[in-house]
Formats: C-alpha cells, structure tokens, sequence
C-alpha cells in the first residue's frame, strides 16, 4: 500500500494477537483519540476488553483476514508468531507495520541468528541442528556447555535444554526430533540487558535507557530501568539496537535482548518486533511509553522523547501468586509509589503473565526493593 501521510487521532488501527502488550498498545491508542480493533483466536482476551471492536478468527480464515483489514487504517502486531500467508492477506488492504518480513525473521531463531551475523551483530556462536548426528558434531565443534533451542515457536525458555559436558545427547535430542532446532553456546553473562528501539516513517530512531533483566525459571522476573552499567556500555547496547534496526528497515519497536560479559562485550540473544516485557516501565517511567511510540511509528507521527521521569522498577505478576487466593490488591496499594497493571485474565495459571508493578525510587536500587516488597505484600498469609 502507499503512503498518504500520517494516520491521524480518529482513525481506526488494528492489532494482530490480544494479550497484554496488545491491551497496552490500546490504551495508548484511545488515549490519543485513535480506534482500535484487534484480531485472535481468541475472544474476551485482554486486548479485545478495552479496544472498540475484538474479531475471535483463524489466522488462516482468509476471509476474516482481508475484512479486518479493510476496517483499519494500519496493522501492527503484538504478538510476532502470525502466518507470512495471513499478513500478506492483510498487506494487500492496508499498510502492514513492521513488515511481514521483519515479522518472518523474527519469528524463527535460525533466520533471525543468520540475519543478526550476516548484519555483524555479535552473537552467541551457533549453529543448525536437524538430526542427533548434527548436534554431536556441533557439540564438538561449539562445545559444551550449550544451549539447544527449537527454531520456532519457543518464548519464556520453552522448547530449550541446556546442554553439559558428558551429556547423551542422542537422548537430549529425542524431545527436538522432527522440528529444526539450533545449538548456542552458553554465554557466561554478567548481565542481561535489553534496549527497546522504536523507527519511524521518516527513518527516525529512538531507544528508551537500557534495562537490567532479572529473570526467575527463564521468565523475565524484575527490570530496573536504568540499567546498572558503565555509561559507554550503555551508548554501545543503544547503537547496536539502532543498528540492528536500521538493517530490518523497521517500521515500529523492537525490543533487543542482550547478554552483557564482564569484559564489557556485548552479545544479542533475541528480537522481538514489537513492546516487549522489559520496556514496561516505559507506561509509567518515561515522557513516552513503549505502546504510545508504537502509536506513532506505524501511524507516521514524530517518535515522542523516551526521555525517564524517574529511576523505575517492573515486577511481574505471574498466576503462581494466585495459589493462595485472589492477592491482596489493597495491601499493594498501600505503596504510594506503585503502579498496579492488570490484563483482565480469568484464569491464573502459574507462570502465566497476569499482570506487573512498576515503582519508582531516587535510585534504581530504591526502586526495586519498593517493587519487591509491593509484590511480597500481595501474598496472602495463611
Ligand atoms: P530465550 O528464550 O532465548 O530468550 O532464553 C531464555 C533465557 O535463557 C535467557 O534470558 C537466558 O537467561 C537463558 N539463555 C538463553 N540462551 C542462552 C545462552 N546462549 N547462554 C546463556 N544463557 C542463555
């Protein structure tokens, strides 16, 4: 589709996927004044619950497809594991942003690592794995410890297995059998940050400070926002994410994870072409958020300043915080500094992502020993 210059407040935008980050993007969407329809499988999700029109359709229901694009001014994503096929349905009624091929890399390891170091972005070594014979040699070839991934569809450490010296991986690779996977090798980080990095039309770019990801079971537990780190680590993780979207030619935010060395290298575990958990802090913590930036790049407005108000912290919400009862809302709120997010989820499964708190402190320290001690004041005591 063609430009015709900005999407203005009044229009329609429309999101693929419909949890939280889609909820997010809604109500910074409304908040300026736009419309927003979203598209699942699914119906009563958390984006559908606040955006002005929700579609439960199939991917692939063409039909379902093109009639929600023709309804809409402009679709992006919240979720970046929707069919090529679905997207260029979409692509022929609207502008798509980012593109399907941003969407087609992203979406599967292999092609990502391959785009990431024929662009020279420094990355773990790796390689291929389609058979047990494969992963024996890699293993020697990268050496272990390693990490083996499936290509597709894996998030929150599932689809992964961590491999050791004296390992049979004749039966580490039975679970990957049928389904192509990569081996990594494991990076002894000192940290793991993340830049979030939003482009516009006109190729403008901005990133939000870095963030320090403190993870739980692989799931992203807390971030502090800035991250504890030299300022010239952090302006090379903030050129790196600008330069890792330049060469997407990215219309809209991506979130670049990152393991951090002690020697002050740097190393990009992964994308994603959208918000991103880590970038939470944003909603509250920054003149403007990751979900308002996403507003303005796919809709061709100027990018907002991401400059932050207040040293931040997010602590994630997970269903297992239910298996004492409904927390304790009241308790969390007695925290004047807190801001308490929730996405409308019926069912708290554990490890399932129901909802964050940010805090903010005169340090990052401050802030997340405000965090945790709002989330431990959740609990229930039996
Ligand atoms: P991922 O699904 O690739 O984001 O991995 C989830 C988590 O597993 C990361 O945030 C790291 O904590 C850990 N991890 C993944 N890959 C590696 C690696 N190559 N070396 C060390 N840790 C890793």
């Amino acid at each position: 589709m063609n430009d015709r210059g900005p999407i203005l407040p009044g229009a329609t935008l429309g999101v693929m996927g419909s949890g939280q980050l889609g909820r997010m993007f809604a109500i910074a969407a409304r908040r300026m004044g736009y419309r927003v329809h979203t598209f699942s499988p699914d119906y009563d999700t958390p984006t559908g619950q606040v955006a002005d029109k929700e579609v439960a359709a199939s991917y692939d229901d063409e039909n379902a497809v093109r009639e929600f694009a023709k309804g809409i001014a402009v679709l992006t994503f919240e979720f970046e594991n929707v069919p090529s096929q679905t997207v260029g349905w979409a692509a022929a009624h609207c502008p798509v942003r980012p593109s399907g091929n941003v969407l087609h890399i992203c979406q599967h390891r292999l092609r990502e690592k391959e785009f990431l170091a024929g662009a020279g972005v420094p990355v773990a070594p790796f390689s291929k794995i389609e058979n047990a014979a494969q992963l024996a040699s890699a293993a020697e070839h990268i050496g272990l410890p390693a990490v083996l991934k499936t290509a597709a569809f894996g998030y929150d450490g599932k689809g992964q297995r961590k491999l050791h010296a004296g390992d049979d991986l004749a039966e580490a690779w039975r679970p990957f059998e049928g389904q192509p996977a990569v081996l990594e090798k494991f990076i002894a980080f000192e940290r793991e940050i993340s830049v979030i990095v939003a482009r516009g039309t006109d190729g403008a770019m901005t990133t939000w400070p870095v963030c320090e990801n403190q993870h739980a079971n692989h799931i992203l537990d807390v971030t502090l926002c800035p991250a504890r780190i030299p300022a010239a680590v952090a302006d090379s993780a903030r050129d790196l994410a600008k330069s890792i979207a330049l060469a997407l030619d990215l219309t809209g935010v991506l979130a670049v994870e990152m393991f951090l060395l002690a020697d002050g290298r740097i190393f990009v575990n992964e994308l994603a072409p959208r918000p991103h958990n880590s970038g939470h802090f944003s909603f509250d913590a920054s003149v403007t958020s990751q979900f308002e930036q996403q507003v303005r790049a796919v809709c061709g407005l100027p990018l907002g300043s991401t400059e932050s108000l207040r040293p931040s912290a997010m602590a994630n919400l997970l269903g297992d915080l239910w298996s004492g009862g409904e927390p304790d809302w009241g308790a969390a709120a007695k925290f004047p500094e807190v801001k308490i997010h929730l996405y409308g989820k019926s069912a708290p499964k554990p490890g399932r992502k129901m909802g964050h708190l940010t805090a903010f402190g005169a340090t990052v320290e401050e802030a997340a020993a405000s965090v945790r001690a709002a989330r431990a004041a959740l609990l229930r005591q039996k």
